[in-house]
């Protein structure tokens, strides 16, 4: 049994740890070394360790808990837009913006030109305008909260008609059916899982009615004997009956991607020019900015929404608004677009260019982990519940054996990297990575 009588006090290890005080402060290198003796107390390690051991042991005990959780990670999943890693990367002039924001005062919510009180939507309602055609536009915390308001400010006390093949559940306890009991509507469902008709809209109007509710099946398909009422038929359904149309997009795209070659999204611009009254949708998805929700549209449903004191509770901070100003402002110039936005420009990423990334970073990545390294093709998803049936042709690296704890090892590193485990190998998508550089760094950390 060892003597604990030998360990060495506080005080005097604290004597010995000037380098590791200068970084972390006396006060948690105090709170750390006695966590250390306490622990050795309880396990009675035979040999105790030494001083240059207890101090070790502290050292890396305090790297442990400073290490953010937030820290930057390689996300080779292969899916662009993961939720729940950080969804959108934003492009650096957001990046620049957003700091700017922190760093000195802005002019938030002042006028500039008069000295009087401005707002704060007035940063982004022209951009949005322009680049949607919309008469006015709005921004809150995310999608979520952007249905929330809308449905809330128009219906409260009254019945949403939604058809029942768009009740969707995203991700994250986002509940179509919730959000509306929520916002203090009675969903009223219309038509069956695989066929709504325009009669069945027209049918189920009523006294208290307040609003008819389209929402884009983000990340499902209903395929075979199905049939839905289109947003340009609903809008006149809508208008007839004197009710406005609220589309909720989800993702929806400012550009149409079909230029970049990928898949095309229906677009907010489309949906205004439908006839919706109001258009929601996300920051953070394809729009790839900062999280956020915008609501686009009649001028008056706007202002409603805006004196909804719900408004004060879900709005923009000034680093996202000044991020997601400056995302949209890059919308103006389409042709740029994809080598500027991050997020189109992994989606865009040309399958041969990845291919060769992996062929090239193949036997280095083998060395490095002493692994089986295969170069292999796959295909990486959107995201975010875009284009949920696609995949988008890929390549990548397969490693074996044990997927497992090779996933493991790799999210222990400092720099973790994060695949994902397909047919008994650790699938590294190479998609999203930029430069060769960062993946080799991370592994030989
Ligand atoms: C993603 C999504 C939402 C929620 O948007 P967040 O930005 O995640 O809050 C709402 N509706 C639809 C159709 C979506 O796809």
């Amino acid at each position: 049994m060892s003597d604990l009588r030998h360990l060495p006090s506080v005080d005097r290890l604290l004597g010995q740890a000037g380098a590791l005080m200068e970084l972390h402060g006396r006060q948690s290198v105090t709170a750390a070394l006695r966590a250390t003796l306490a622990e050795i107390r309880s396990t009675r390690p035979d040999p105790l360790p030494d001083e240059a051991a207890i101090l070790a042991m502290t050292a890396a005990a305090l790297a442990d808990t400073t290490r953010s959780g937030l820290r930057p990670i390689l996300n080779l999943t292969g899916i662009v837009l993961h939720t729940n890693l950080g969804r959108a990367l934003l492009p650096e002039v957001a990046i620049e913006a957003a700091s700017a924001a922190m760093r000195a005062p802005a002019a938030l919510e002042f006028d500039l030109e008069t000295g009087g009180r401005g707002q704060r939507d007035d940063h982004l309602r022209g951009l949005l305008c322009e680049l949607t055609g919309a008469e006015d536009a709005t921004a809150v915390n995310n999608n979520a909260a952007a249905v929330l308001i809308a449905l809330n400010t128009l219906g409260a006390g009254r019945a949403g008609l939604v058809s029942r093949g768009e009740l969707i559940e995203i991700g994250g306890a986002f509940r179509m059916p919730d959000i509306m009991a929520q916002a203090g509507l009675r969903l009223c469902e219309v038509g069956t899982t695989n066929r709504t008709h325009p009669r069945d809209y027209r049918e189920a109007i009523a006294e208290d009615t307040a609003l008819i509710l389209k929402v884009h099946p983000s990340n499902y398909r209903i395929e075979g004997f199905s049939a839905e009422v289109d947003g340009a038929t609903l809008a006149g359904i809508a208008h007839e009956a004197g009710l406005p149309l609220v589309n909720d997009l989800g993702s929806g795209s400012l550009v149409d991607l079909s230029r970049y070659g990928l898949r095309p999204e229906p677009t907010v611009a489309e949906a205004v020019a439908e006839g919706a009254d109001l258009v929601t949708f996300s920051g953070d998805k394809l729009l790839g900015g900062p999280q956020a929700g915008f609501i686009v549209g009649r001028r008056d449903l706007i202002q409603r929404i805006n004196k909804n004191p719900l408004k004060r509770v879900l709005r923009l901070d000034k680093i996202r608004l000044a991020a997601a100003e400056a995302v949209l402002r890059l919308y103006r110039d389409p042709d740029r677009l994809a080598e500027r936005l991050p997020t189109l420009r992994l989606l865009a990423r040309p399958k041969g260019d990845i291919a060769a990334q992996a062929t090239r970073l193949a036997p280095q990545v083998a060395a490095l982990l002493g692994c089986a390294v295969d170069v292999i093709t796959c295909g990486s998803q959107t995201g975010s519940g875009s284009f949920p049936t696609e995949t988008l042709p890929s390549a990548g690296l397969a490693l074996s054996p044990a997927p497992e704890a090779l996933a493991a090892r790799l999210r222990a590193l400092p720099v973790p990297v994060i695949g994902r485990i397909h047919d008994g190998a650790l699938v590294l998508d190479l998609r999203c990575l930029d430069s060769d550089a960062a993946l080799l760094g991370a592994l030989a950390g």
